[in-house]
């Protein structure tokens, strides 16, 4: 039986897809980007984390009807307000085999969705997009020596699974972290808007500026943050390149 580790179940979540939403957060990333707020998500398997002085174990296996129990506990909420479950990370198509078996049990019964780097070989990128109502995909960065740079990986596979959504008619998000030095000047959101140009399926493009408080859980999993760029300077929200190719955005 394939099970999944999952570092946090938020219940009532509002911005991650339509309605009111249960969040699950699943425990690890291949990406290293060094904004990340999430760095107890990171790592693989269950690690230990010191909050005000507490210990305690960040990472729970589950099953996945173990999984779908505890959110089906909701499906009467789900229902009433259009919400759903939405699998998030980490880098929830990390654990695929887990993720597909919990998307299969869920399916015809509540609304699906995914927030992911997009960093997955293309047939797990594919098969776990069949079984999904709503993807929400990150860009970061369209060069891929910068995209190296910052996030410890090339950006190829994730460009290539992007023109698999755009091209599977599915409905996505696009979302795009706003680092200040590092992804906000207007080259990249140019060449960003004109992947997306004319894309079916895309609903919006959602900025999710950065904030100094990213840093806050890095002594609770024993690392220091040091994201390499000026943490005190806003970052540059620019949406010109995206409306005047008739994307709708939005500033989360
Ligand atoms: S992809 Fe998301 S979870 Fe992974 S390192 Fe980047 S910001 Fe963190």
């Amino acid at each position: 039986m394939t099970s999944g580790t999952v570092f946090s179940i938020e219940e009532f979540a509002v911005h991650d897809g339509p309605g009111i939403r249960t969040a699950v957060f699943l425990k690890g990333c291949p990406l290293r980007c060094t904004w990340c707020h999430n760095p107890e998500g990171q790592k693989f398997g269950s690690e230990l984390m010191v909050k005000k002085g507490e210990q305690s174990i960040c990472g729970t296996e589950y099953t996945p009807e173990d999984l779908v129990a505890k959110l089906l506990r909701n499906e009467a909420i789900f229902k009433m307000n259009s919400g759903g479950v939405t699998f998030t990370g980490g880098e929830p198509l990390a654990q695929a085999g887990f993720l597909v078996r919990v998307l299969e049990l869920l399916e015809g019964r509540i609304h699906t969705a995914i927030e992911t780097s997009g960093f997955a070989p293309e047939e797990t990128f594919r098969e776990v997009l069949g079984h999904l109502d709503l993807v929400m995909m990150d860009v970061k960065l369209v060069d891929q020596e910068r995209h190296r740079q910052w996030t410890g990986v090339s950006n190829a596979l994730i460009l290539r699974n992007l023109e698999t959504l755009i091209g599977s008619g599915k409905h996505f998000i696009i979302r795009i972290p706003l680092i200040p030095g590092v992804n906000d000047d207007k080259a990249n959101l140019e060449a960003t808007a004109a992947l997306l140009e004319g894309a079916q399926g895309l609903q919006r493009v959602e900025f999710l500026p950065y904030h100094k408080t990213a840093g806050a859980k890095y002594p609770m999993v024993g690392r220091e943050y040091a994201p390499g760029f000026d943490t005190e300077v806003p970052p540059r929200l620019d949406v010109e390149q995206f409306e005047k190719r008739n994307i709708k955005t939005m500033i989360l």
